[in-house]
């Protein structure tokens, strides 16, 4: 009997859920072990207060002085709710978050000791931490990184340590992790989009970038989950054949919440109260044993430190409740895979949601200049958009397995399908008194308030309009959400910025008034980008003949798709809006791109092991154990055994096959293997792990998967599908 598999199924059955109740209400617990607004005015002089004030509201420093007082309150504060360490928290380019913990506790001789945390210890640290990617940023000799304090992402406490929010960068000052270009991305949108309010609203000062995220997962058994090498290596399953029920009777979608389950949500929705993640939904997802949970949206930054924050203490969470949590975006073949929904939208300090259609024609025309300005900057930087969201994992949904594709478009609707058409007929140059009054009342004027039920109900589009936001859809539920929202508000910073410079030359040169010149460009600006658009749900090859002729690229593999990530274009553009060097933007390239070989070939050699040291072993057992059967039959029955042991030999046959199968394959694999190794070009090594090795674990999962039909149960030493997402 194979006891690993049948000692986990038996321990999972005898599980017994642990009861979580909430006894105080969520409102109360809502951030209180977070360094935030509410706590900063209990514990802060009036001076520090508003310098921590200005430097979130206008990026102003705060001086020595200032952090010294600032990093004093903070340590009391913690002290009296029992923390004993601090660490500077950052996002790191592996993906996940990295802390390094140091104790107040200082000694100051005598014998005698104090717990002190001052101004430099909070402003900047320099952990020894030569070991993150950095692209070839950091020579060894220069291995230095600071983590530096960024203040707009409020300090918090997990458990006895108070982590304080940073970025990461080199010696130079070049980024090495998420955040420092989120933050300079998220400054040049602000400052694009601020300068292109003021046509409608001179008392805009500031723009702000939000996010909602929304975190699909799956939460799998402990015990059943440890037994299989391929989930605790990869985080998926790279063999095991379908379970006879899947999804197909959509019975999970929505439907009540497993206890076990729901027992585990509440624990880690009391958490993020605690820590201030203002998490509001949570149901059952399409897959057997997949969730989702998603927060009300907030600035982007904090928004993508709550992500990084919540995967974190979900996997801490989710051991209580003795299971394994699974972030990949596909950790089963056959049924739904995870994503991470990146809902996003700007909004001004006067409190203006400007994706959202307002109630005066005014209102409306700043809509659609932000609205259709973000198409723009989609259509001409569609290929950096998918370059964002490649990775290895992902490359299993964007129209491999399942939607979105890889191609990148975005669904509007119909009623903003038409209003589009309405305003492509604007006259050229400046506009009769007639067409102006007409353009106000009966286009700009009649965009309902509320498109959310004229939006996206396939939910397949890789970015949709969602009636107040965009969705970005394709991000990948591995990822840090930094990454596609940098790009995202860069793209978009660039494109108002382009736009700002188009309108004001109309006004200038060509004499227009403020929205006749709005209108023109706007115009030019629909016309220019209908080949983005795209309502269906972007399956099948009619869309990728489409696609291609509209030019619309379609990258299917990471290392196709990360070349746009340094075309000479994005190299610019990144520049240009100062949010990476061209070092940066080259370093995060290789970084990817290593990334992903590294990935695939932990996945080959894994799935070799497991193919020839688990499979074929006891796919030969169990053939032994046939041989016999059918020489016991012979010596029974003599000439008549051909007759009653005629499945036994079809079997023994099709086993040898198999085997056959997998260990042709396998040598062909650690082969192809050996050859990508010996390449020195990163990016022919990355070819050859996608289409050389890569391309041959179907065909190992194949033979696997049939051997597993064929094999006795009983002996069957891998954890099998239905076991995996049946058990709760
Ligand atoms: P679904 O996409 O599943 O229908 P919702 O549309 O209700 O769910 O919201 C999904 C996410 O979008 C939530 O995190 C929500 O907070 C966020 N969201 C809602 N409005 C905005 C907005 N204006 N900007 C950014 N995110 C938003
Ligand atoms: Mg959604």
């Amino acid at each position: 009997m194979s006891t690993l598999r049948f000692h986990a199924i038996k321990e999972s059955l005898a599980y017994k859920a642990i009861l979580v109740e909430e006894k105080e209400r969520r409102s109360d617990l809502f951030g209180k072990n977070v360094f935030n607004e509410n706590t900063m005015r209990q514990y802060l002089t009036k001076n520090a207060f508003i310098g921590v004030a200005n430097a979130i509201q206008f990026g102003k420093k705060i001086d020595r002085n200032i952090a010294d007082q600032v990093a004093s309150s903070m340590k009391d504060w913690a002290l009296s709710k029992g923390v004993t360490h601090y660490t500077h928290w950052f996002q790191p380019l592996t993906g996940a978050t990295a802390e390094k913990h140091d104790a107040f506790f200082e000694t100051i001789g005598h014998g005698m000791a104090i717990e002190k945390f001052g101004g430099s210890q909070l402003v900047q640290q320099e952990p020894d931490a030569s070991s993150f990617p950095s692209g070839g940023i950091r020579n060894t000799f220069e291995a230095r990184g600071y983590t530096a304090w960024d203040p707009t992402s409020p300090a918090f406490i997990y458990e006895t340590t108070l982590c304080i929010p940073t970025i990461f960068v080199a010696y130079t000052g070049a980024a090495l992790d998420y955040k420092t270009p989120l933050l300079r991305a998220l400054h040049a949108v602000d400052n694009a989009a601020t300068a292109v309010c003021k046509y409608f609203d001179k008392n805009v000062k500031k723009v702000t970038s939000s996010l909602g995220w929304e975190q699909e997962y799956f939460l799998i058994d402990k015990m059943l989950a440890t037994s299989r090498p391929d989930i605790i290596l990869t985080g998926r399953t790279l063999l095991g054949h379908s379970s006879a029920k899947g999804q197909q009777l959509d019975d999970h979608y929505f439907g009540s919440i497993p206890n076990r389950a729901l027992n585990f949500m509440r624990d880690l929705e009391t958490e993020c109260m605690l820590l201030g993640i203002p998490v509001k939904t949570r149901h059952n997802e399409v897959a057997p044993n997949q969730f989702e949970l998603a927060p009300i949206f907030e600035e982007a930054n904090l928004a993508v430190d709550h992500n990084s924050l919540l995967m974190d203490i979900m996997g801490k969470v989710a051991a209580r409740h003795n299971f394994k949590v699974l972030f990949h975006e596909k950790p089963f073949a056959g049924v739904n895979g995870s994503g991470k929904h990146n809902n996003w939208s700007l909004s001004t300090d006067t409190g203006i949601n400007l994706l959202a259609p307002g109630k005066t024609p005014m209102s409306n025309l700043q809509f659609l200049t932000f609205f259709i300005n973000s198409i723009k900057a989609v259509h001409t930087h569609e290929a950096l958009l998918r370059a964002v969201i490649a990775s290895a994992s992902n490359d299993h949904r964007l129209g491999a397995n399942e939607a979105p594709p890889a191609i990148i478009s975005v669904f509007i609707g119909e009623q903003l399908t038409k209003v589009l058409e309405e305003l492509e007929g604007v006259t050229k140059g400046k506009l009769s008194p007639k067409e102006k009054t007409e353009l106000k009342l009966n286009v700009v004027g009649k965009i309902p308030d509320v498109l959310l039920d004229n939006t996206d109900r396939n939910r397949t589009s890789p970015f949709a309009f969602t009636g107040n936001k965009f969705e970005f859809r394709a991000v990948g539920s591995t990822a840090n959400c930094g990454n596609p929202m940098t790009v995202l508000n860069t793209i978009v910073a660039k494109q108002l910025k382009d736009f700002k410079v188009e309108v004001d030359t109309l006004i200038n040169k060509k004499d227009l008034k403020k929205d006749e010149a709005i209108f023109n460009v706007l115009r030019e600006y629909i016309k220019s980008t209908k080949d983005i658009l795209f309502e269906g749900n972007g399956y099948g090859a009619d869309w990728e003949t489409e696609a291609k002729k509209r030019g619309l690229s379609h990258n299917k593999t990471t290392p196709e798709a990360l070349k746009a990530r340094v075309s000479k274009e994005s190299v610019a553009l990144f520049e240009e809006m100062k949010v990476m060097s061209k070092i940066e933007t080259e370093a995060r390239y290789e970084i990817e791109i290593e990334a992903y070989i590294k990935h695939i070939q932990i996945e080959s050699r894994v799935l070799g092991d497991i193919a020839r040291n688990h499979i074929v072993p006891t796919a030969v057992k169990y053939q032994n154990i046939l041989i016999e059967n059918v020489k016991g039959l012979k010596e029974i029955f003599e000439e008549k055994f051909k007759g009653v042991s005629k499945e036994q030999t079809n079997l023994i046959e099709q086993i040898s096959s198999h085997i056959e199968g997998i260990n042709a394959n396998v040598t062909s694999m650690i082969d192809e293997r050996k050859k990508a190794n010996n390449m020195e070009d990163i990016e022919k090594k990355a070819y050859a792990y996608c289409y050389k090795v890569k391309s041959l674990f179907d065909d190992i999962r194949y033979h696997c998967d049939k051997l597993e039909l064929l094999v006795d149960d009983e002996i069957w030493p891998l954890t099998k599908y239905r076991e995996l997402l049946f058990t709760r």
